[in-house]
Parts: C-alpha cells; structure tokens; sequence
C-alpha cells in the first residue's frame, strides 16, 4: 500500500504493546498517535488481538464467517471494507480496561455488536488495498491481467481465491525483460531463451544461459518481426504469448 500510495501506513511495533508475530502492527499516522497517548497515559502494555489485516487475510475471516462460522466472530466485513484493512482498527482483549482511554483519544469503541473492536475516524483506504493485490496479480501474472481499479469484485475474489498464501514473493514469476544494465538474469530469461533457441532465432546451447544480454535482445527483436507484434526487444506479455509461455 506504501508503494502505491507513500505514506499510508506506519509501524507501530515502537509502542508499548504485544502482538503475535502473524499480526501486521500498522496504523494510518494519525492513528498511531493517538495510540500512542492512550497508552503513555494508562502505563500498562497493551495486548492486541489484531491490527492491520491484509484483503487475503480479510477474504479469509469473511469465507470462515460465511461457512459455518468456527470461530464464532460477531462480525466480518467484505474484504477492502474493514476497517482493519485500512490501518483504522484495532481488536483487543482487555476492551473494557482500554476503552476509556481510548475513547479520550478520538477512538471509538464498536459496541456490544463486536466488543473487541475499536476503530479510529479517519479516510477508508480499502481501495489503496486492494489496488495494491491488483497491482501485485499482474505483476505475477503478465499472461492474466486483471483491471487495477481498487474495486473488490468477482474477478479480484477469484483472484484470492487461488493466490498462494505465502504470498507471491520469493519466485518472481514472469518479469518484463530488457536489455539492462547489470543484465536480468533468472529462470525467466532461460525459459525465453530455450523457446528462441527452438525457433531457431538462438543458434548455440550456450545462449540459454538465463542472462538477458545483446545477443538474446536481438533475437527477440527478429522474433518479435516474424510475428507481426511491435519490434521493441523488450519481452512483455504479447512476446510471452507469441513464445507459448
Ligand atoms: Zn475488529
């Protein structure tokens, strides 16, 4: 969400609290602030339950609440709509003891509906995102692009649906390649090496090396004339769909 918009959320690990290592500590800044001076002002560690959630995390919480429930949540938002998810929210055990100082500092507590929450008024940022998981798709993805409009719909629910839940970070999948300076190198390039290698636009075994050099840009440039797709070296999602990757 920082890179599609810098700014949005900030740490909040500095604070006196405990988090479980699998929850996210991020606030909006105005939030954290306030935080900040209830906590100073009642002295003790707050334990939170959950803060910031992630639109996959959300989709999850909403498909256990809608099948069969098994942790008996109060409520659950559609994914981009929670509070949670903008950096606004805050779940906590010891509700009762936090809630008058909370409330001091401009939070308000949800009520009897679902006791544990607390949310801080400030501007819903769910779009930011969700745009970010669409950004982040088709960066996986060049072959299955989806619209980046920030919007929670069906194409985005299947989208989570079958994203790993590791996230996608790690493997970069299919980059855009091009001549660079260092050289790109990785399995994507050796995969386009080898199909140009088969079409016979790469002559020696030695060229399918996985390093995206003079050699390989040209070949791609010849590759790109045969087929008809705009002659530019640079291996985007049409070249990768000419190749049969
Ligand atoms: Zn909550």
């Amino acid at each position: 969400m920082n890179n599609v918009v810098p700014g949005t959320l900030v740490d909040f690990s500095d604070l006196n609290i405990s988090i479980n290592s699998r929850q996210f500590p991020l606030l909006q800044p105005a939030a954290k602030n306030a935080l900040r001076r209830a906590i100073q002002n009642r002295g003790t560690t707050m334990g939170i339950n959950s803060g910031y959630r992630t639109c996959a995390q959300q989709y999850l919480l909403r498909r256990w609440f809608e099948y069969g429930n098994p942790c008996g949540f109060q409520a659950v938002a559609q994914p981009g709509s929670s509070s949670h998810e903008s950096g606004l929210a805050l779940d906590l055990a010891d509700w009762g003891g936090w809630r008058p100082y909370l409330e001091t500092q401009g939070w308000v507590w949800y009520g009897w509906g679902d006791v544990v929450h607390f949310s801080f008024p400030g501007i819903p940022i769910g779009n930011i995102e969700i745009k970010a998981f669409q950004t982040l798709w088709n960066r996986n993805h060049l072959n299955d692009q989806i619209d980046a409009d920030g919007l929670y719909g069906l194409e985005t629910a299947s989208k989570l649906s079958i994203s790993p839940s590791e996230g996608f970070g790690g493997d970069p999948g299919l980059r855009i390649l091009r001549l660079a300076s260092p050289f790109m190198r990785g399995g994507d390039v050796r995969r386009v090496q080898k199909k140009l290698k088969e079409g016979g636009y790469l002559n020696n075994d030695s060229d399918v090396e996985g390093i995206y050099g003079p050699i390989t840009e040209a070949a791609v440039r010849k590759f790109q004339t045969n087929e008809g797709i705009t002659v530019d070296g640079v291996v985007g999602p049409d070249t990768y769909r000419k190749l049969g990757i």
